[in-house]
């Protein structure tokens, strides 16, 4: 899987009980969450709070909890007191609340968490004047852009820098002045302290022109506020961490500091080069690192595209280099992760060449839609002929990993039912067959979230090991043109460094064995170990990811 970069905009039962018994008290009872969300009746944007409260319940799919999510809209009385924990996430401006959730919200005694938009439906409510002496702050304003961009003034600022456990994490901002779009979320809630013995500013945020600090995430007894949603334009360098890692206070789960690392091989299909693959292989085996690869089990080039014209596709029962391959990194600690069962779509572009290794198999990236035949029967029929192949060669995978990272939503519950483990970042939607056309009446939406621990079970209840740091990628656009950016290994290092601020999380990524080809002429070997290094240094530990 090429690096597709997207993640940045739009845009995380057996492991985790060893964890927690290891330091903390064993959880056995689960934690009962609410996610309430807004849901406009029409509207653009009805769906996108749905978006935000999946990305919500996968983070808190982390625990041991259940998980329930619904318009607040449809809010009845008395609801909360079956919860320990109630999240609203207040994404759409003004939206009204219903009056049953404001008195529950108030009154209850249970854990409330208030996302951005609508606190002053609550705070400044006549019924519930109280507010401010009961939680020890108020709600004083909504604070967006200091002033509109112009092309000559592309930021005029607003708060963008989160600091937590001494980072600096910079919320997603640009500016399109060719058509004035900005794309970033720079609304916040402004809070203030009244009474400290109350209430307590957890983590501030600033506005780097202007210097001026506000709470970003306040408590007063019960009740915490975040001054945005921290779901929108996330990435490894964000502010997405802090709810990453105070999700473990919210729902009151001691949790020891424990950062483990984990790396993969990725796209390893039979055009391998089995000399990297050894290189590689007596490099980590060195290290003693333990390490996957993403294997693409069946080579098809329909078009012939990289065979003159002629379409080649190689079994594995032929594909001596990667059996060869594959058997040296299974001494040497290698695991397979079963990476589609072709990484392609039928003799279709979807979107470069049909080629294993290049193209979508579960998505139709080409119009952003469902593939024709998209079904869970459909998937699971792929993803057994991928084990199917494997097994007729000897060959188990511990886990699956989306051909670049996106697939439907059938698929992916096709894999939650194939496979106990998956390896990725995801893709949620808000249908299962969504409509992603922006001038769709009742159109949906599609996230993209990467995780920085393990999900014991995510939205389409698949259980997911993190990558949270990416790949390298060299620019090589005269021989490629869809690589056409460098993200080097000091990106990658920069991303651990600020995952060392959730205190369970890991560093992971992965990395093409096809950089150390000599005709590309690129450091790969000496970036991976610089990276490899890098993580080692920031006091990460390597782990089996077959065993997590
Ligand atoms: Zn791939």
């Amino acid at each position: 899987m090429r690096n597709t970069g997207w993640f940045t905009r739009i845009a995380c039962a057996l492991v985790l009980a060893i964890g927690l018994t290891a330091g903390a008290q064993a959880q056995t009872t689960p934690i009962r969450a609410l996610v309430l969300y807004d849901q406009a009746a029409s509207g653009p944007y009805t769906k996108l709070g749905m978006a935000y409260a999946i990305m919500l319940r996968n983070l808190i799919g982390h625990w041991n909890t259940t998980v329930d999510m619904e318009p607040i809209q449809g809010y009845a009385a008395g609801k909360v007191e079956q919860y320990n924990v109630i999240f609203y996430i207040g994404s759409h401006y003004d939206l009204p609340i219903p009056p049953a959730f404001l008195a529950d919200a108030y009154n209850t005694t249970k854990t409330v968490v208030w996302f951005k938009y609508n606190l002053w439906q609550l705070a400044w409510n006549p019924s519930y004047a109280g507010f401010n002496a009961k939680y020890g702050f108020m709600f004083s304003s909504l604070r967006g852009m200091d002033a509109a961009p112009t092309s000559t003034n592309p930021n005029p600022g607003f708060f963008d820098t989160v600091t937590y456990k001494t980072r600096l994490l910079s919320k997603y901002y640009a500016y399109d002045a060719a058509t004035g779009a900005i794309n970033a979320d720079p609304d916040v809630g402004v809070t203030q302290i009244l009474d400290p013995t109350k209430a307590q500013q957890l983590v501030p945020i600033s506005n780097a022109r202007t210097n001026e600090v506000i709470p970003y995430v306040v408590r007063g007894g019960n009740f915490w506020y975040f001054a945005d949603l921290p779901f929108s334009y996330i990435g490894p360098r964000d502010r997405y961490l802090v709810i990453c890692d105070i999700l473990h206070d919210i729902l009151g789960v001691v949790t020891p500091t424990q950062q483990r690392a984990l790396v993969r091989l990725e796209d390893v299909s039979a055009l391998v080069n089995r000399n990297t693959m050894t290189i590689l292989s007596n490099y980590l085996r060195s290290k003693s690192i333990p390490f996957g690869i993403a294997t693409i089990p069946f080579y098809t080039d329909p078009l012939g595209v990289y065979n003159g014209g002629v379409p080649q596709t190689i079994r594995m029962r032929q594909a001596t280099a990667l059996r060869n391959s594959l058997n040296y990194a299974l001494q040497n600690g290698g695991k397979i992760v079963l990476h589609g069962y072709t990484h392609q779509y039928s003799n279709i572009r979807n979107p470069h060449t049909a080629v294993s290794g290049d193209d979508y198999e579960f998505w139709d990236i080409v119009n952003n839609r469902v593939l024709p035949g998209d079904s869970v029967a459909w998937a699971l029929g792929r993803m057994n002929s991928g084990i199917n192949e494997l097994a007729l060669n000897g060959y188990t995978a511990f886990a699956w990993e989306p051909p670049h990272y996106q697939m439907s939503p059938n698929a992916y519950q096709a894999a939650a039912q194939r496979f106990p483990t998956t390896w990725q970042r995801a893709v949620y939607y808000t249908a299962t067959v969504p409509n992603l056309s922006p001038t769709a009446a009742n159109r949906d939406f599609a996230v993209g979230q990467f995780f920085p621990y393990v999900i014991r079970k995510d939205y389409y209840n698949q259980r997911i090991l993190p990558e949270n740091l990416g790949n390298i990628e060299y620019d090589i656009r005269d021989i490629d043109p869809t690589s056409n950016f460098n993200y080097t290994w000091q990106d990658l290092k920069l991303n651990a460094e600020n995952a060392k601020v959730v205190r369970d999380g890991f560093a992971s990524f992965f990395f093409h064995p096809f950089w150390l080809e000599p005709e590309l002429n690129k450091p790969g070997f000496q970036d991976f170990q610089s990276i490899i290094n890098a993580i080692e240094a920031l006091g990460y530990q390597w782990v089996d990811p077959s065993t997590l």
